[in-house]
């Protein structure tokens, strides 16, 4: 099975298509989905539906800007600006689309014997899985050899070494990485529509279970467009600038 892992989509729309463009050659049999569909972009309609359309299997989980969407009382822990992006997101989202994001599950989930998603850690889903520390926990309490996750928008990878050794955290840039048997993996795809690593090309994966070699890409699209519909929409024009810069 060769899975295509996707996360922090963030309702941009010139992000995402462009991501399925790139990658439809490169013959995935399932998708994987690490929540944060929506929250700060301008198109959360078209991604949800987007992602709904999606031929299966498609394994998501949900992301907390998902959760907050669909429950605002819960917003007061955002900023000022994911506030507002959250109130204008719930107002936009189509009734079906939004039900959809308050049926996603709660990660981890697993979707393979060797396999699970989440959205932060698999210790819990708000989690921003950034050192060694936290990942040395994260490998604690939950067994499974590789774990997808998402959350910090950075695409990298923490390593635990075979028989109690320790573990390895690494900023992954474009390229591949084969996976050892005899260790465990926390592996984060970045973010496929506000990557945070300076790099504002979209992030995401790939990962093949039979070779076991897991690959990063980066993706162009067109910024000033997303950027575009952000202002356009009324949103927080920091939301726009951000994207240009990969913050
Ligand atoms: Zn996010």
């Amino acid at each position: 099975m060769r899975y295509l892992i996707l996360s922090d989509i963030h309702g941009n729309w010139d992000a995402l298509s462009a991501v399925q463009r790139h990658l439809r050659q490169k013959e995935c049999d399932a998708v994987l989905v690490l929540g944060d569909l929506v929250g700060y972009g301008a198109d959360p309609d078209r991604v949800v539906s987007a992602v709904r359309r999606l031929p299966e299997p498609v394994y998501t989980v949900r992301g907390n800007h998902d959760r907050v969407v669909t429950d605002l009382s819960l917003a007061a822990g955002f900023n000022e600006a994911a506030q507002r992006a959250a109130r204008w997101t719930a107002e936009h989202l189509e009734e079906s689309n939004l039900r959809y994001l308050g049926r996603l599950p709660r990660g981890p989930i697993q979707v393979a014997p060797d396999i699970a998603i989440c959205h932060g850690s698999p210790v819990d889903e708000d989690d921003y899985l950034l050192s060694a520390g936290g990942a040395a926990e994260a490998f604690a309490a939950h067994q499974a050899p590789v774990t997808f996750f998402g959350h910090t928008h950075i695409p990298s990878a923490f390593t635990l070494a075979a028989n109690g050794g320790g573990v390895d955290g690494e900023r992954m840039d474009e390229g591949s990485m084969e996976l050892d048997p005899a260790r465990r993996y926390l592996l984060n795809p970045g973010s496929v529509g506000q990557p945070r690593d300076r790099d504002p090309r979209a992030s995401c994966m790939t990962y093949d279970e039979k070779t076991r070699e897991a690959c990063w890409y980066r993706v162009e699209y067109p910024v000033r467009s997303a950027q575009k519909r952000i202002v356009a929409a009324g949103l927080p024009s920091i939301l726009a600038e951000r994207l240009a810069l990969g913050l």
